[in-house]
């Protein structure tokens, strides 16, 4: 039988075979933790604590600032050491709230009676999401309230969770739908439920057979089939886990350049995002921690782990085992992730892998001219030109780049992972995006 999937796309390899077997461990706890108040997209939060003030894991340590904005929770109980700035996955030194973890606490988690979702009107709902600091865990880290407040005028006629995990190496999502199947789901009924929708839909790559065993098994045996919610496989390309590529698959319909899914009634989540609502609606558990893949070549001890929130990356590594071979760290897949400048950087809520790779993988190759072969644009999902955008990114030519779509380029690098010429086609792309935002700001 022919699987869902969706026009154009790549197939590069999976590299999941070294985690995808291993259960979800715990990471150790350590004794300092970094604690940006960007962690999300949108405003930052605002520090309200003060040095020297004693935390209790899962308190809040900084409020949302505005709508678009989470709440930060303290992932161990110990001391405010500093207010300040460190240093961002992304390079730059960011206002962040470091924390002295007390080596004497039990580090028990945080928890209280249960909160009904059901109990909640559509208002209430919304601001409780916002309160347990929970964004989308699919690598965007948006706050995930704000998909959750659904104008009126826009009724959403299905909720589809994303459980493709396309990106090479990861596998966190896997390994959380094996293990906490019933959480996704439970996560999936409260959502459903405020939503208003009568059916849900889960899909997963088919090169996971067994968390969608796992998935079904739920619906199977706790909720005798009867809940809306239907588990689907999707064919196995990059990049089937993108939202409009997922719709593609599911629904045969396109999302239209610079709109959203809601235009066209769904709302799309992560599976790691279900469980973040089941723990925190049922357990009073905020986000103050992720299931991450620590794998790669560079990786003696590939892992899946659940890592509190600051944790600095270094540290994930020494207990992972980092080979000397070593050139570059990156967060998140290797398509769309970010090589890190400094390991003392710490785990954030959008970050789903740590990857250490070797001089095999880190080498660029030689550039050539474009041979005007055409793969590019047959790699490319959103029907781009690739190789004419990289050509006017290198000229600088803005207002063509606009005109022909640029912002709607995913960075997906699909175009560049397909390119014989080695063409640094996505990297080109991001700049002039860059540029183009920047000419925008400044009107
Ligand atoms: S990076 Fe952009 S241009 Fe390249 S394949 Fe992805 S969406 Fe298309
Ligand atoms: S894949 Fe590379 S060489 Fe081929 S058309 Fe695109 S940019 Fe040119």
């Amino acid at each position: 039988m022919s699987l869902a999937s969706f026009r154009h796309g790549v197939h590069p390899a999976e590299h999941k075979d070294d985690s995808a077997g291993l259960p979800i461990e715990r990471m150790p706890f350590v004794a300092r933790y970094v604690l940006p108040l960007a962690q999300h997209g949108g405003k930052p939060a605002v520090a309200e604590v003060a040095v020297g003030q004693r935390v209790t894991r899962g308190s809040r340590i900084a409020r949302a600032d505005g709508f678009v904005s989470a709440a930060l929770h303290a992932p161990v109980t110990g001391t405010i050491q500093a207010l300040g700035l460190r240093r961002h996955p992304n390079g730059s030194q960011v206002p962040s709230i470091e924390i002295e973890a007390d080596p004497y606490d039990p580090q028990s988690p945080p928890g209280g009676a249960a909160m009904d979702p059901g109990s909640l009107g559509p208002d209430a709902f919304v601001a409780a999401v916002q309160s347990g600091g929970i964004v989308g865990l699919g690598g965007a880290a948006f706050p995930a309230h704000v998909k959750y407040a659904v104008p009126a005028d826009r009724p959403v006629h299905e909720l589809v969770v994303n459980g493709c995990e396309c990106e090479p190496y990861l596998t966190c999502d896997h390994r959380t739908m094996v293990e906490r199947a019933a959480d996704v789901v439970r996560g999936v009924r409260i959502l459903a439920r405020h939503l208003g929708v009568e059916r849900s839909t889960i899909a997963v790559e088919a090169n996971k057979p067994d968390a969608i065993a796992a998935l079904q098994g739920v619906l199977r045996d706790v909720l005798a089939g009867d809940a809306g919610i239907a588990v689907v496989p999707l064919a196995v390309k990059y990049p089937q886990g993108a939202e409009k590529m997922l719709l593609k698959a599911l629904s045969g319909r396109e999302v239209p350049p610079g709109k959203l899914p809601l235009d066209l009634g769904f709302v799309v989540n992560n599976v790691g995002t279900m469980v973040a609502l089941a723990d925190w609606f049922d357990r009073r558990m905020p986000l103050i921690e992720r299931v991450i893949t620590v794998a790669g070549p560079g990786v003696e001890r590939p892992a899946n782990l659940v890592v509190p929130l600051g944790t600095p990356v270094g540290e994930v590594l020494d207990r992972c085992g980092l080979s000397r071979a070593t050139r570059e760290v990156v967060l998140g897949g290797p398509m769309m992730g970010q090589p890190l400048a400094s390991l003392d950087a710490p785990v954030l809520k959008g970050t789903s892998g740590i990857l250490a790779f070797t001089d095999a993988e880190v080498a660029r190759p030689n550039e050539y001219t474009c041979l005007k072969c055409g793969r590019c644009l047959e790699a490319c999902a959103n029907l781009l030109n690739p190789s004419r955008l990289a050509r006017l990114a290198r000229a600088g030519r803005l207002d063509e780049l606009e005109r022909a779509y640029v912002m709607d380029c995913m960075e997906c690098g699909a175009c560049s992972f397909a390119c014989p010429s080695h063409i640094p086609i996505v990297q080109l792309i991001r700049a002039a995006k860059s540029s183009l935002r920047d000419r925008k700001a400044k009107g």
